[in-house]
Parts: structure tokens; sequence; C-alpha cells
């Protein structure tokens, strides 16, 4: 079975195809800068180079067609026929609290969907364009929706209110919603295969440490908490986003500074302009802020340490929420790529059972492994994220279960 996965953003269109089969990707790529005239299109298959060329796309539609032109291109050689591909996976980040699990399209579930564009603005309206250009294109193939807020529909209502007067959540839909859940799924499940025990059995608390950053408590299965909120902009130090602030710095940013007198300039200021790029000075790149920091720049090792120690308290945190945990998980670019990060982060953890040993963390791997010593009584696991194979399973369990 063929399923192709495709990730709309607000100016691109990412896309993968699958042969679940064996699980292996047989062609992937992006359109981006879609409506710009640096407009361009990338694609890599199994059996060829990365080719790049700049196009004229000014909008989803057009770019979903060059997508599917290319995947029958003869030359690619990867499909020979549209009708191979039995289902369209789409990566949807906000379901707000309508999705609860990956869903077939219907119309109903559009009307839903359409619900979510009051808090996810720039997200949905993109998720939505891309399914309507899907439809449009591949009108007799089905599509499921994926969504990263789904895996977090276990959390606890005390876990996920926020302790403001009720009519917002009951109005607003206010509250933790809690993001890259398909990446924390994905880890969770890859964790358990490398325990050798079921998702059931164990406690986790899984890393997804890249630009942006969340850390989730997982009992038995089941989320309990994660950090990122409402937003993806609340939780640990971020390239480039604020994280945990007190709120009422944002009440004196309003009233002493007329540049921040509108929601657009503080979410801009608050996501844009922060983190470890608006600590250091210099750039919201992990690189960048580790090389500084090692030639002794001061404001560099400063981010670095308040990145370290956001995340040091959230696992600290779900540890005593889970009344302790059986593994640890670093994912994404700094958790895969970094040994100093996870090993700052891990620094003085033993209290917990923590302990990675420091040849295994340094091992130049790409491969998911243990990071801990024997005698941790916490497994610290290192696991590449796949979140595009996660949507292609999940599409492929719904296609399934409909039959
Ligand atoms: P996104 O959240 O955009 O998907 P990624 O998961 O790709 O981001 O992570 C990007 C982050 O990973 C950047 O801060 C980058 O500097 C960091 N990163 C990638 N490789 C390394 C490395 N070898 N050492 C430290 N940080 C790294």
């Amino acid at each position: 079975m063929k399923v192709l996965v495709v990730n709309c953003g607000s100016s691109s269109v990412k896309y993968a195809l699958f042969e679940m089969d064996g699980e292996k990707k047989l062609a992937w790529g992006i359109v981006e800068c879609i409506g710009l005239p640096s407009a361009y299109y990338k694609m890599q298959t199994m059996n060829t180079e990365e080719k790049k060329e700049v196009v004229e796309i000014t909008n989803h539609t057009e770019a979903v067609d060059l997508i599917i032109k290319e995947l029958l291109d003869k030359n690619v050689g990867i499909i020979a026929d549209i009708n191979e591909i039995a289902v369209v996976g789409h990566r949807i980040v906000h379901g707000g609290d309508k999705f609860s699990r990956s869903v077939l399209v219907t119309e109903n579930v559009k009307k839903d969907l359409e619900g979510c564009f009051s808090i996810a603005p720039l997200h949905t309206h993109a998720h939505y364009a891309g399914i309507l250009a899907v439809e449009r294109k591949l009108p007799n193939i089905p599509s499921v929706l994926v969504f990263d807020t789904a895996f977090y529909q276990t959390m606890p209502d005390y876990a996920y209110m926020y302790a403001l007067p009720y009519e917002f959540y009951e109005k607003d839909h206010i509250r933790k919603y809690g993001f890259h859940g398909t990446s924390h799924n994905y880890v969770a499940q890859r964790s358990a295969a490398m325990l050798e025990k079921s998702l059931m059995e164990l406690n986790l608390v899984t890393s997804h440490l890249g630009n942006g950053s969340s850390i989730t408590a997982i009992e038995k299965g089941k989320v309990i908490d994660t950090s990122m909120g409402f937003t993806p902009l609340q939780g640990v130090v971020m390239g480039t986003r604020c994280g945990d602030i007190d709120p009422a710095i944002i009440a004196y940013l309003l009233d002493e500074y007329p540049q921040y007198r509108n929601g657009a300039a503080l979410n801009d200021l608050m996501n844009k302009k922060s983190g470890l790029a608006g600590i250091s000075g210099l750039s919201g790149d992990m690189r960048t802020i580790i090389k500084s920091a090692n030639e002794g720049v001061k404001k560099a090792i400063l981010a670095f340490e308040m990145l370290v120690y956001s995340i040091k308290k959230y696992i600290s945190a779900y540890y005593g929420i889970l009344n302790g945990i059986d593994g640890l998980v670093f994912t994404a670019g700094i958790g895969e790529n970094s040994a100093p990060v996870r090993e700052a982060v891990c620094k003085n953890l033993n209290i917990l059972g923590i302990e990675i040993d420091e040849k295994k963390n340094n091992e130049d791997s790409n491969k998911e492994r243990f990071i801990s010593t024997d005698n941790s009584k916490v497994k610290v696991m290192v696991i590449p994220t796949n979140e595009e194979l996660m949507i292609a399973r999940e599409s492929k369990m719904v296609l399934t279960s409909m039959s």
C-alpha cells in the first residue's frame, strides 16, 4: 500500500510517499515560498539525487498539481498511475478539542476543522487549502487527517485548564492543547520497542528539542501533561520563542511600549525575537549558541544555561508527577544531535536515577540508541523522530479500519 503524506504550511507544501510494505520512503520533497517570486521545488527519491528548480507557484492547488505531476514523471519512475496511492495523510497542527484521533475526511470533518480557524488561523487555513487541493487533484483517493494535538486528548482537566475565569474556556476554548504530538507518540512507541515492553507498562518523559521544543509526560501510554500550551509558545526556552514567562510582563509591555499595543506585535516579539536569539543577540540556532559559548561569549553561555535549566525543570517536575519514570527520550534537531545539551540536561539528575554514559552520549550516530549507563535506573534514549512515517501509519490504520 502506498501512502502520500502532505504537510501544508502557510507558504509551503512538504510531502513524502511511502510504500507501507516494509515502510520504505519512496520519494519526498517540498514546494517552498508559494506565491513569491522565489518559489522553488525540491524533490528526491530513493533512486535519485535531490533535484531543485525555481517554479512559478501561486497557491496550494498548483503546488499539489506539481507534486503529483513529478511523482508520475516516467523519468523519476516512482508511480505509474495515480491510483497506486491508497490514501493521503495530512498533517494537521491544531485539532482544537474536537479531534481526539486521526479521521477520514468527510464534509462533517471539514466543518469541524473550520471550527479550528480561530485558534490556529495560519496553520488551519493552510491545511484546509491543502485538503481542498488534494481533493480536487485526487477525487477518488481518501484523505486522512492526523492531528498533532490528538495525542494530548488524554490529559486530565486539572492539567489542561488555565486558572482564568471559566468562561474563557467555555467561550473561547482557551486551554492547553499540546503540540508535536505525532513526534512524541512516535518516539514513545519506539522507546517501548527498545525497552521490550508494552507502552501500557511504562512511564516516560519525551523531550522534542528542535527550533520549537516540548516535553511530555506519558503514563502507561496516556499523556498526563506537556510543556506547550494553548499555543506552541509556552514551555521551555526555544530558538526564538520565550517559553514560560510571568504573564504580567505582557500587561507591562502593553502599558509601557506603544509599539506592543497589539497582539500581532507582542506575538512577534515573543515568538520570533526571544528565546536563544533574544538572549544571545546572535541566533536562535543551537549550533551557533554552542560555538559562541565555547568561545566564551557570555550571552551565549547564558542562553545555553537558560535553555538547559528550563528543560531540567520540566523533566524533574514530570518525574514527580508520574511518580518515577522508566525512560527519558531525546529527539528532534537538538535532542538527536547535541551531546552537550543532553549531557548538561542530565547532569545532577542522578537523584532521579538518571545517569548518562559519556562515551555513548558522544557517539556520532543517527540511529536510535541508549545513552544511559548500565546502572541508570531510568533508561535514557536518543530516538530520531519520524513524524511523516507516523502520519503514514495512522493514515493506513484509519483506511484499513474502514474496510
Ligand atoms: P524544527 O523545530 O524546525 O523542526 P529541528 O528539529 O530541525 O527544528 O531542530 C533545529 C535545531 O536543532 C536548531 O536549533 C539546530 O541548531 C539544532 N541542531 C541541529 N544539529 C545540531 C547539532 N549537531 N548540535 C546542536 N544543535 C543542533
